[in-house]
């Protein structure tokens, strides 16, 4: 049975985040000088537990979207933006014998997790569902296992983890004043709602954001909205420091009377987002990896039309580090 759609999560962390920041005691992780990397491999994987799974979306959303809370016990600490590796039950049927190969999905928490205690690490999922080309029916034997094994689990499963891994999607902290431009397509909008948390739901005694994050959403519709509540939440507490800009490529048109994509949105900003990232910005981009040819033209001919060279903006934005991409 699929989870039915509930806000309980959003909810919760929604109150939490109009009252006040919520006090952490910062763990170790916070005065380690680089990020923990496979600390569990595919050989000698981390038996977790599911704490929740949450549908994230609406009934008008094409497809489904859960949330998936996993008790790690503080076994598996990781930072903001990396990723966790699940290994889903079962035989890998290209390897007779053998488990199945790793997925990885970006964490969606902070490092102290839903529940503040850095006991637990959260995933974005979207269910992988296979439709027939021919017919147009739904075919379960080819529906991705790991992603469905994550959406059909129960509170006290237990979950083969590794990790965590990835560090181009770590949140730089050097500036507190720095701005942050994320651009999310989908589950991609997973490790900035873990980088937001830390900005605006956290106390963190050693980061307090005084900068500006501007996120960019793209979704098909309003139901397909991912933690819409939660970053509501933040535009109304920190006005001058966050910006949130939705595409909804079903549901708006854009200048030309075509779908709203984000390089929509970004084509509209692009004066603001040109000067920031002159001015240091760094700019991420997470999601599917079709996202990034269509942004990429538009960022290409808006430097143009600025006479700008794309190909030297984008070396230099490299050099500097200013430059984030995790596609998949
Ligand atoms: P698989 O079983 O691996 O199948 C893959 C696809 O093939 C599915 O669409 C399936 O329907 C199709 N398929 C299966 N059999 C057939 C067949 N016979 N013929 C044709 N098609 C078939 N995903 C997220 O949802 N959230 C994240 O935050 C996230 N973060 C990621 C971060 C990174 C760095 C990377 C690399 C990937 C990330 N992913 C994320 C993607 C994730 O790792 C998986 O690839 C995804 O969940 C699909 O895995 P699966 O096991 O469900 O599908």
């Amino acid at each position: 049975m699929r989870p039915r759609h509930t806000n309980k999560v959003l909810c919760m962390s929604v109150q939490q985040s109009s009252k006040s920041k919520v006090s952490v005691t910062p763990l170790d992780l916070e005065s380690a000088k680089e990020p923990p990397l496979n600390t569990y491999k595919q050989k000698e994987p981390y038996t977790a537990t599911i704490l929740s799974v949450e549908r994230l979306v609406g009934p008008k959303a094409p497809g489904e979207t859960c949330h998936i809370v996993i008790d790690h016990g503080g076994n598996v600490p990781y930072w903001e933006g990396q990723s966790f590796g699940v290994i889903p039950p079962g035989e890998n049927p290209k390897k007779p014998g053998a488990p199945h190969n790793v997925r990885l999905y970006s964490i969606a928490s902070t490092r102290y997790g839903d529940n503040f205690d850095g006991r637990t690490g959260s995933l974005c999922v979207r269910r992988a569902v296979y439709y027939d080309p021919v017919t147009g029916k739904e075919d379960p034997s080819k529906n991705g296992v790991c992603s469905n094994f994550l959406c059909n689990a129960k509170p006290g499963d237990k979950i083969q983890l590794t990790g965590p891994s990835g560090k181009i999607m770590l949140l730089p902290e050097e500036d507190p004043n720095a701005t942050h431009i994320m651009i999310a397509t989908g589950t991609g909008v997973a490790p900035f709602r873990g980088y937001l948390r830390r900005m605006f739901m956290e106390d963190v005694p050693n980061y307090r954001f005084g900068g500006l994050a501007w996120l960019f959403l793209g979704v098909a519709n309003s139901d397909s909205l991912l933690y819409d509540e939660e970053f509501t939440s933040y535009l109304k507490q920190y006005p001058d420091n966050f910006r949130y800009d939705k595409a909804l490529s079903r549901e708006q048109k854009n200048k030309s009377g075509g779908k709203m994509y984000v390089q929509d949105k970004i084509e509209e900003y692009s004066d603001e987002i040109f000067k920031l990232l002159d001015s240091g910005a760094h700019i991420y981009f997470c999601g599917l990896k079709g996202m990034m040819p269509g942004i990429q033209d538009t960022l290409k001919r808006v430097a143009e039309q600025r006479g700008e060279s794309w190909e030297q903006k984008l070396s230099q934005l490299k050099k500097n580090k200013q430059w984030h991409v995790e596609v998949y």
